[in-house]
């Protein structure tokens, strides 16, 4: 399966399913110049998982180098990234070298930045092997954390094409194919009503996220991402539209303290406070207690939230970078499928938060 991303200069493919990775060769035959080197960055511990299955993938007549990161978000900084670039440089690689991201999202990120950077820039494709990466691989932000503030330093920088796996999937944690499942609920929130109660009518627990239902999903949600890269590639307006669920959930994921909710988890309790938020403040209307009961059967935690004061979440909304004087910016639904971004006040925040309390309980 394939799904084409466009975007101002560059219009790539994003290949979905068991043995994407064997196409790799096909992409590099197609490259206007063949690279003269391959450079893959590999999160560690997926290397150790399915190192073997992309190593023999490679094509043998391309000199290629392997460079492993730390497992996780903790590729994601000054010090691996230079490390990185160290050693593009000891390897020689030139404008016409080309990395591989090989991990999830956090992998992706770095790897596809130290690409925009080296050089001021070389090509590079994604191997994204986690299921939160269908959203992350796909639309050219690349970045690494500074301890002021996560994605702080980063690029645009598209890749020539994404091979995304589904045969990496399974090896995943009941907790990461919950949190990256959570991206795929929200792209079905901003664009597909009938995703959703798809969603909803096949997943009962965690266990049910695999197979031929979970790899139509990732390319619905591929897809609903490629169009809105496609419309605003630079954030500048809809794209705004992919962090439904996040300015909520960011406050949820920080105060938890990174890791101990993961991402997707946190995003959770984000879009249904979002949900909420919306049925206040534009009537939305939809039963927010059966999609919040669902989530709790599947496994999220959906009273993550509820552990800190509304103080300490309107505290943390109001850092983060979506932040306009007092007042904070959310993506909201006016239907499923139809969302707009809104500022809301201390005074609404409060109200909504006693509400998904009471709620709760
Ligand atoms: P991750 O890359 O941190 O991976 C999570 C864990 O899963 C790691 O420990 C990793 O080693 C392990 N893992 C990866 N693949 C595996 C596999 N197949 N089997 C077993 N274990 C595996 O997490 P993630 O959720 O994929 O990505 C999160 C990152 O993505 C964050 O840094 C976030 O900022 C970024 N992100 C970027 C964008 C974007 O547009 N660039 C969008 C969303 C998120
Ligand atoms: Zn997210």
């Amino acid at each position: 399966n394939c799904v084409t991303v466009e975007t101002a200069n560059k219009t790539y493919p994003v290949l979905i399913g068991e043995n994407a990775v064997q196409e790799i060769s096909t992409v590099l035959a197609q490259m206007p110049k063949q690279p003269t080197r391959l450079f893959v960055i590999a999160d560690e511990a997926v290397y150790a998982l399915h190192g073997d299955a992309l190593k023999r993938t490679l094509p043998p007549n391309i000199p290629s180098d392997w460079h492993m990161v730390p497992a996780g978000e903790s590729a994601k900084s000054f010090q691996v990234f230079e490390q990185c670039l160290s050693a593009m440089l000891e390897a020689a690689l030139d404008r016409h070298s080309l990395v591989i991201a090989f991990g999830g999202g956090a992998c992706g990120d770095l790897a596809g930045f130290c690409a925009a950077s080296y050089m001021r820039g070389i090509p590079f494709i994604q191997v994204p092997t986690t299921i939160l990466a269908h959203d992350s691989a796909v639309g050219g932000k690349t970045a690494i954390n500074h301890p002021l503030g996560k994605n702080m330093i980063g690029a645009f920088h598209q890749p020539e094409a994404v091979l995304y796996d589904t045969s990496f999937l399974p090896s995943l944690s009941p907790k990461e194919t919950r949190s990256g499942f959570a991206e795929v609920i929200k792209h079905a929130f901003i664009a597909d009503e009938a995703m959703l109660q798809d969603i909803l009518q096949n997943v009962q627990e965690t266990a049910d996220i695999n197979g031929a239902f979970l790899e139509t999903c990732l390319q619905k949600g591929i897809e609903i991402k490629g169009a809105i890269v496609k419309e605003d590639e630079k954030e500048t307006g809809v794209r705004a539209f992919l962090n439904f669920g996040h300015t909520y959930g960011h406050a949820v994921e920080a105060l938890s303290g990174y890791g101990k909710v993961a991402h997707g988890e946190a995003v959770a309790c984000g879009m249904i406070f979002a949900l909420y938020a919306s049925e206040y403040k534009n009537g939305l209307t939809y039963d927010i207690p059966s999609f919040a009961s669902w989530l709790k059967g599947v496994g999220y935690p959906v009273e993550a939230g509820l552990r800190f004061s509304f103080e300490e979440v309107y505290q943390v909304m109001t850092r983060d970078k979506k932040a306009y004087g007092g007042t904070v910016r959310f993506v909201l639904l006016n239907s499923i499928g139809e969302p707009y971004v809104t500022d809301m006040t201390k005074e609404e925040l409060q109200k909504i938060e006693e509400h998904v309390r009471k709620e709760a309980d």
